[in-house]
């Protein structure tokens, strides 16, 4: 199977664009929600998990996703570590399933995925570029969060310029740039490149 990795910036419209490959009858893998699977459902990635970060990040249902986010969130050695266990396991989710789809090609869509080398493993990738302050308006609109919070994350993950230095293609997801037309001419050249 072809695959396509479409990543970018919290807030530069990555699930938006996700969107737009569904209604063009691409499915779309979405790892962030693979991850919280495993984190819950999956046995091995649990005692990994519980190995290297103690019992206390156990919940009624697999990992507690809260009490680990407070031990990762200012420590970047154990945000490697717990990067390390789940990255694999998602990727290998991937496979799975990307095997069992009939399309010409599949996306896989992750906040994080320069930054862990995912990327080298899938064919082609898209990186869906918006302003930073575009992006920070956009999230605390989205979430009800504070503009601390959303600059906070945007520091775990990867600069704007290492992402759009990985990338195959880019679309523009700014105020001005109409998002759908940019979206459906990657899609037509996908279409060419996976054949
Ligand atoms: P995250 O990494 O936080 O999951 P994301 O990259 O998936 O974010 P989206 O959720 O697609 O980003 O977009 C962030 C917010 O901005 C959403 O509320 C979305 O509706 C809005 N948005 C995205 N693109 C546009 C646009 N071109 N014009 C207006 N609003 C937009």
């Amino acid at each position: 199977m072809f695959t396509v990795g479409l990543t970018g910036g919290i807030g530069s419209g990555k699930t938006t664009v996700a969107k737009v490959f569904r209604v063009l009858g691409i499915p779309v893998f979405d790892a962030d929600r693979a991850g919280h699977r495993l984190l819950a459902e999956d046995r091995s990635v649990i005692e990994a998990i519980a190995k290297r970060f103690g019992n206390e990040v156990l919940g009624a249902q697999g990992i507690d996703r809260q009490a680990l986010a407070r031990l990762v969130f200012h420590d970047h050695d154990a945000l490697q570590a717990l990067s390390a266990i789940v990255h694999p396991a998602v990727r290998q989710a991937f496979r799975n399933w990307a095997e069992l789809q009939r399309s010409v090609y599949v996306v896989m869509e992750a906040a994080v995925l320069v930054e862990s080398g995912g990327h080298a493993s899938l064919d082609r990738l898209l990186v869906v570029n918006a302003p930073e302050e575009l992006r920070i308006q956009r999230t605390v609109k989205r979430d009800g969060t504070s503009r601390e919070a959303v600059l906070a994350r945007m520091r775990n993950q990867a600069t704007d310029g290492i992402r759009l230095a990985a990338a195959h293609w880019v679309i523009d997801n700014n105020d001005s740039d109409l998002v759908i037309p940019q979206v459906v001419a990657v899609h037509e050249a996908l279409v060419k490149a996976a054949q």
